[in-house]
């Protein structure tokens, strides 16, 4: 059996919801949910409420410890390359590419290539 994970969602346990309800019969309480799985915010909340919560509980600390923009970014020939596909003729196979933003050129890519999410023409 797969470890149960908590939510991280500070309010969590104050959403009265039959399945947060949990203890012996005369000693139930409200509790944060546990899941094996919880598809939001890379599987740490339960729901959107909860990741909501914590974002506006933690937010602002969250950006300032890993870096705040102080000024804007600029997309340009060196950093506008994304990968993508398109199919063949009869729509049996992938044709892996990566097509650059600002100059509209493409080039070619293997299958490997675009699963290796280190693999980048970008500049970094
Ligand atoms: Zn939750």
């Amino acid at each position: 059996m797969s470890e149960l994970k908590l939510c991280q969602g500070p309010e969590c346990h104050t959403y009265t919801t039959k399945d947060r309800l949990k203890g012996m019969k005369d000693n139930k309480t409200y509790q944060t949910r546990r899941r094996s799985s919880m598809y939001y915010g890379s599987g740490n909340f339960c729901s959107m409420q909860c990741y909501n919560d914590w974002a506006e509980t933690f937010i602002d600390r969250a950006v300032d410890h890993f870096g705040r923009l102080t000024e804007p970014k600029h997309l340009n020939e060196n950093n506008a390359w994304t990968k993508g596909y398109d199919w063949d003729s009869d729509y049996t196979n992938r044709l892996y590419v990566y097509r650059n933003g600002i100059t509209k050129e493409q080039r070619s890519l293997t299958k490997e290539q675009f699963d290796d999410t280190n693999y980048t023409l970008n500049e970094r």
